[in-house]
């Protein structure tokens, strides 16, 4: 589903990807640690294009990401993103947040997007939110709004990076509950994240990377019983 050939990146003179090769299969969990500033966000950002890479190779659900031909509305269509940063529309409710691209974007009518959007609401736990705005929301019922959101575009991919880093530690829980389930219903996931119990228990692979490289690919089981890089081991000797 998603196939990075040797891609690199460059900043001006900055080389933030250096030689990633990674291959993530449709409906597999990749979870991406490592070190602030190693280049994590940047990487997942390439694969909807919010970043351009400098060389190499990207492919995504078989189309070239940075050919000059591809449809990059197409592309992310099929991409769904949910930030650190929720990004609700503050003057809208929350069912307008969620059925705004839907009805612009992907023309369905509002009638059926707001149906979509319930069913999203309830999978994500807060049906009953629908009517308010983000404003009268906990972090982590916004988090889980941003999520209802994105699943509303019928993503085939979602990528979330550190979508728990700006939340209270007592709503962390709840958003990491709904990625689980989306996890376990197949869902193509590429997740940045500092939860390493969530990185244990619903990854299919962890990817480790330092300083714009992928140091180290491993089962969750490898990786933390026993990291082969002196670099992860440091990290996670620090974050555990
Ligand atoms: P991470 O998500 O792992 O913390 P990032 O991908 O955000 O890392 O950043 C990797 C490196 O690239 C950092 O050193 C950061 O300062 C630098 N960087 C990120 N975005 C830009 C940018 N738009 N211009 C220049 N440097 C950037
Ligand atoms: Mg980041």
């Amino acid at each position: 589903m998603i196939s990075f050939h040797q891609v690199n990146k460059h900043y001006g003179n900055f080389h933030v990807l250096r030689n990633i090769d990674l291959h993530i299969n449709q409906g597999e969990v990749v979870v991406v640690i490592g070190p602030s500033g190693s280049g994590k966000s940047t990487m997942v950002r390439c694969i909807n294009r919010l970043e351009t890479v400098t060389s190499g190779e990207l492919v995504v659900d078989n189309v070239q990401v940075n050919d000059k031909n591809t449809d990059i509305n197409q592309l992310r269509r099929n991409i769904g993103m949910v930030f650190q940063h929720f990004n609700l529309y503050p003057h809208k409710t929350v069912l307008e947040n969620i059925t705004l691209a839907p009805v612009k974007v992907l023309g369905v009518s509002q009638r059926e997007a707001d149906e979509t959007a319930l069913y999203y609401l309830e999978k994500v736990g807060i049906p009953e939110k629908a009517d308010n705005y983000p404003t009268q929301l906990s972090g982590g019922q916004q988090q889980r709004v941003a999520i209802a959101r994105g699943l509303a575009m019928r993503p085939k991919i979602m990528l979330f990076d550190e979508p728990t880093s700006a939340l209270d530690p007592e709503t962390i829980g709840e958003v990491l509950d709904v990625m689980k389930k989306l996890a376990q219903e197949g869902m193509t996931m590429v997740v940045v994240t500092h939860e390493m119990g969530f990185a244990r228990e619903v990854a299919d692979r962890i990817v480790f990377m330092d300083q714009g490289r992928i140091l180290e690919e491993a089962t969750p089981e490898q990786f933390f019983a026993n990291p082969s890089e002196e670099r992860a081991r440091l990290f996670l000797s620090r974050i555990l």
